[in-house]
């Protein structure tokens, strides 16, 4: 149940130079460049890197004709015609059965090893009843029965990897089994970060009247370190013009992306846009959402920046919404929507019309898998402690006014995200 007294709110309606969390976002992932240059790395080193080639089998796997259970390789012919089978050697994974085997013969087993000439199936050793070097067969078996062929799981010549592929850990098992052990991968991102702010103290320094302790360089390294990007830290940032563009220059130099946190809104000690202005191409927008009113995007030559809000909250509603799928579209990764759910929503919940909320839930399904969520409380974009207690968003839309409890709501769960 919302409050719908008040006149609909729809993204047409925003006021001048405000956009919707949608809109921006259209806005941001068109203007991505993707990251084309590669590099070589080890098997090691791939989980999580997107291929910048195609993977073809240099050979069959499995590359021999090998059992699939421990027991006794035999020609099938025999067991059929019912002759007694006298075991002549045993062939290990590894330590292949060289001799021949004739009618009459069989070789013990082991799983993995080469089913040697001669023989066509194996039955399994919980079917076999041994006797010295003579074996009984009880149940029936099949032509073929728990053999494993060349190229049953991959041919020579098969493409088994396309191009663009993020690699996960099948994939590394995959490549090993082929005897490859480097690939081409796209190279990481480079993603420059730092906080402004007078008011802001390192850990270990003693805070002064008015300071604060400077966290959002770490939770912007924290989400930094949950994608596959190589982190650059530019430390905190004085409000100041030259050590704001003395930072935004070490990250032309460097950097595909530049972050930043504060400074951003019109205050007068807030120097980010004004940079970025000078120094690049700037669009400041008004976000209709909460928390993370103000955000400017643009780019320093060809470094894509984006100035986050200072209020901590913020910081991280603005990363996850905008920044994240925006690397992730630089490394080419078709953008992966962030899981949504339909939730009852077992708390009132605060909201004006005319801002898209995400406030912190704590989420949970109940015996039949439908979800709920609770408010964690104080939903002020400065208090981390709502973020830190949370495991989802509470997403409300633009339009709605208060929820009762009750009410239905979406929830966007933070799985994998912090
Ligand atoms: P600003 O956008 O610079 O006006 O900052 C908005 C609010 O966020 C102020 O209360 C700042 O003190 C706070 N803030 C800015 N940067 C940080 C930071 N790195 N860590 C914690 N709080 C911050
Ligand atoms: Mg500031």
């Amino acid at each position: 149940m919302t409050d719908t007294k008040l006149a609909p709110i729809s993204c047409d309606t925003l006021p001048p130079g405000t956009l919707s969390v949608e809109q921006a976002q259209t806005r941001i992932f068109d203007s991505i460049s993707r990251i084309a240059a590669s590099e070589r790395v080890s098997l090691w080193q791939a989980q999580g890197r997107i291929l910048a080639q195609v993977v073809t089998a240099p050979l069959d796997v499995p590359p021999h004709r090998n059992s699939a259970m421990d027991g006794y390789a035999l020609w099938h012919a025999d067991i059929a015609a019912g002759l007694p089978l006298k075991v002549i050697g045993t062939a290990f994974a590894g330590r292949p059965f060289n001799g021949a085997v004739q009618p009459g013969e069989c070789v013990r087993i082991m799983t993995g090893a080469v089913v040697p000439e001669g023989t066509d199936s194996v039955v399994m050793q919980e079917h076999v009843q041994r006797t010295g070097d003579n074996i009984q067969i009880s149940g029936t078996l099949s032509v073929g029965e728990n053999v494993r062929h060349p190229g049953e799981d991959m041919r020579c010549g098969d493409a088994v990897l396309v191009n663009g592929r993020k690699l996960n850990a099948a994939d590394l098992g995959l490549l090993a089994s082929l005897g490859i052990g480097e690939v081409d991968v796209l190279r990481r991102p480079r993603v420059a970060f730092c906080s402004t702010g007078d008011e802001l103290k390192s850990i270990g320094e003693t805070l002064q009247p008015g300071d604060i302790y400077d966290s959002n360089r770490y939770t912007l390294y924290g989400l930094l370190q949950k994608l596959d990007v190589e982190i650059i830290d530019l430390g905190t940032v004085r409000d100041t013009p030259e050590a704001v563009e003395h930072a935004f220059q070490q990250a032309m130099q460097r950097a595909d992306v530049l972050i930043t946190s504060g400074g951003v809104s019109v205050g007068e000690a807030d120097y980010v846009a004004a940079t970025l202005q000078r120094l690049g191409q700037v669009n400041f927008w008004k976000i209709a959402m909460k928390p993370g009113k103000p955000l400017a995007v643009g780019t320093l030559g060809n470094t894509l920046f984006f100035g986050l809000p200072g209020n901590p909250v913020a910081v991280m509603a603005t990363f996850l919404l905008f920044v994240r799928p925006a690397i992730l579209l630089m490394r080419s990764e078709t953008l992966p929507r962030t899981p949504e759910y339909s939730a009852i929503c077992d708390t009132p919940l605060k909201k004006a019309p005319g801002r898209k909320d995400y406030q912190r839930g704590i989420c949970q399904q109940d015996a039949n898998g439908q979800w709920h969520v609770s408010s964690t409380g104080g939903q002020g974009s400065h208090q981390l402690r709502s973020m830190n207690q949370a495991n989802c968003f509470i997403a409300l839309p633009l339009e709605s006014g208060n929820c009762a409890a009750g009410c239905n709501v979406t929830i966007i769960p933070f799985d994998g995200l912090l």
